[in-house]
């Protein structure tokens, strides 16, 4: 058996038992090598559930999150999804896998591209990579089926929610800068609907419509 299989076998019976019930959603995390997007460092980590740390005093998300967040955008194979924080680019690796197109946006030009390096040598064609500011989305491909925010924000970024598309899923962690609330905001002619999942914790969403940047 493969260096990690088993060890990803065991994440997704772990990943069942914490409640994740959409059988694509834990067939592509069953096949999605975490071990391409995680430090050399932190390998004997790789299939723990938990958060790790990447460059810039970012982390790469917890394999429940990742899964909770994918299951909650509901997708179906045809979406153009949006994703605020590419990160290592595990998530969308994992995204990739189940819809049409991703468009991903990332703060650090460093992280964006050992991602996409990663992705390219995973196969991926289906990804579209973008530096910048995500908290004012990426106008030139909207509207999006489904947008995912993989940073803490202070609310609900209004540039993300008009580049969705009507009937369309958004999923963000928003909240303060130490714990968050998960929700889905769906995009209907009435206005937001607006569903709280769980409490969460991650790293600032930092920009115009997030949080400021101390950092100097
Ligand atoms: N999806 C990532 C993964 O699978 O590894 C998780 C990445 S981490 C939890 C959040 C990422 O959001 C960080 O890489 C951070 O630099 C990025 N980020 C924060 N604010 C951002 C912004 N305004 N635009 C784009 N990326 C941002």
């Amino acid at each position: 058996m493969a260096k990690f299989e088993q060890a990803r076998e065991t994440l997704i019976s772990q990943l069942r038992s914490k409640g994740i019930r959409d059988e694509r959603v834990l067939a592509v995390l069953g096949r999605t090598r975490r071990e391409r997007f995680v430090s050399p460092k932190f390998e004997v980590r790789t299939y723990e559930d938990g958060p790790l740390p990447i460059e810039h005093g970012q982390t790469i998300s917890q394999p429940y999150m990742v899964a909770l967040m994918t299951e909650c955008l509901e997708l179906t194979g045809d979406e153009s999804v949006l994703e605020i924080g590419t990160g290592s680019g595990y998530q969308s690796a994992v995204l990739a896998q189940l819809c049409r197109e991703v468009v991903t946006i990332e703060r650090f030009e460093s992280l964006s591209a050992t991602a996409r390096d990663a992705l390219r040598a995973e196969g991926h064609r289906n990804i579209r990579f973008e530096l910048g500011d995500g908290t004012i989305g990426v106008r030139e491909f909207a509207p999006y089926d489904a947008i995912i925010v993989t940073a803490a924000a202070p609310r609900v970024p209004e540039s993300l929610y008009q580049q969705l598309k009507l009937t369309g899923r958004m999923v963000i962690p928003t909240g303060g800068a130490d714990v968050q609330t998960l929700q889905v905001v769906e995009k209907r002619s009435a206005g937001p609907s607006i569903r709280d999942i769980c409490g969460c914790r991650f790293v600032k969403l930092i920009g115009a419509e997030g949080w400021q940047d101390h950092s100097g």
